[in-house]
């Protein structure tokens, strides 16, 4: 396979994935996972990382979209797969023969899944979702939400298994906003359970909920960021909890030269040598994630050391300082993640870009081959 020959590429330690699930799960102390694997698991893979943690023993799966869904179900026909965004109604015959769950929030297209239901002969299983303070998705949460609720759940074409909500600020250091969120959700599922109405599944934590607030675990977590062992922000940082970096992008050194002082690197020449020194030409560019942003401000590890990225980075490649260390072409380094060294983690190169370590993960691109490692 021609792949092989890109000396550019990502590694996926399903070890460290493996790692991370055991010492979740035993924070967790039993209550269900449901395993967030959208946006293909976050740049990870979707499927192979999907298969492992079923390995492991999740059975519970959450998805942004139908297309996703559609995707996890392929390789898993027997696992809960909760779609967390909009499906529009015309989705519903494929959202029941495909056994998917679909977040619910809104009384009309619950009346035409429940349409749908009746007329496939099965019901179209649902999770209702209430807005406690995201303002994103969801039922609101007073008096009209959950009369809306209470009058779903007595339709026959849709199954209800459960509710949930999301918090907007649980990656903080100030937790009010999560206990006014939790509080809200423990309101809403009294009034409904005061109407006779009980839920299978109710849940509310993401990563940063389920690790710091066991209070409002209720039936079910749904961590995502932290699977692949990521820091859900930098406030929030989880040491304790000893994860580990699932990707690491490397490559192979496709040059090296002496390059002088004064002498301008890469387009623009915007970074000037202060110092005549060896720079390195790694063969990787903004086309495969490394965003151009990160433009003289992010490392990559040489020879265990980490050496700044200099001069702008290039659509395929870019360059780094090496200083006075004369590595050889083909040499391996170390661009990102693996738990290598924190100068080049995710968590570096998010707080470089001034963004979350998500939105790194997310971007690296399928030009970057996928190495799975047991
Ligand atoms: C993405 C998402 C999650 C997972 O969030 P993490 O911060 O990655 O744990 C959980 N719930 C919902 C509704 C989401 O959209």
């Amino acid at each position: 396979m021609a792949y092989e020959y890109r000396p550019a590429w990502m590694e996926i330690d399903l070890g460290a994935l493996t790692h991370n699930y055991k010492q979740l799960a035993k924070h967790y102390g039993g209550t269900k996972m449901c395993a967030v694997v959208k946006a293909d698991a976050y740049g990870h893979g979707m499927i192979p990382v999907a298969r492992k943690l079923h390995a492991l023993g999740v059975d519970f799966f959450a998805v942004a979209t139908i297309i996703e869904a559609q995707t996890l179900r392929s390789a898993l026909p027997n696992v809960d797969i909760l779609i967390l965004g909009y499906s529009p109604v015309e989705a519903a015959e494929v959202l029941i023969e495909q056994n998917l769950i679909q977040t619910l929030y809104d009384t009309e297209q619950g009346e035409v899944f429940h349409i749908a239901g009746l007329k496939y002969g099965k019901p179209l299983r649902v999770h209702v979702k209430v807005d406690t303070g995201m303002r994103r998705l969801g039922f609101s949460a007073d008096k009209t939400g959950i009369d809306a609720i209470e009058a779903l759940s007595s339709l026959n074409g849709i199954a209800v298994e459960g509710i949930f909500s999301h918090f907007a600020r649980a990656d903080e250091t100030d937790t009010a906003s999560v206990h006014a969120q939790g509080q809200l959700f423990i309101t809403v599922l009294e009034a409904l359970s005061n109407r006779g109405m009980t839920f299978k599944l109710r849940h509310i934590c993401n990563s940063a909920a389920s690790a710091r607030f066991p209070e409002y675990y209720f039936d079910m977590v749904r961590p995502g960021i932290v699977l692949y062992g990521q820091p859900p922000s930098e406030e929030v940082a989880l040491e304790t909890l000893g994860l580990r970096e699932v990707m690491c992008v490397k490559a192979n050194i496709a040059m090296v030269k002496s390059v002088s002082k004064g002498d301008g690197v890469s387009y623009g020449h915007r970074y000037h040598l202060p110092e005549t020194m060896n720079i390195a030409t790694i063969p990787v560019g903004y086309a495969d994630g490394l965003l151009r942003g990160l433009s003289g401000k992010a490392h990559v590890l040489v020879g265990g050391e980490p050496c700044p990225i200099v001069g702008s980075i290039c659509m395929d490649q870019c360059m780094v300082a090496v200083g006075e260390h004369m590595p050889k072409m083909g040499d391996e380094v170390i661009v990102m993640g693996g738990n290598a060294h924190p100068l080049v983690s995710v968590a570096a190169y998010a707080k470089a870009l001034g963004t979350i370590s998500y939105e790194i993960t997310c971007q690296f691109s399928l030009r970057l081959h996928r190495r799975y490692l047991e």
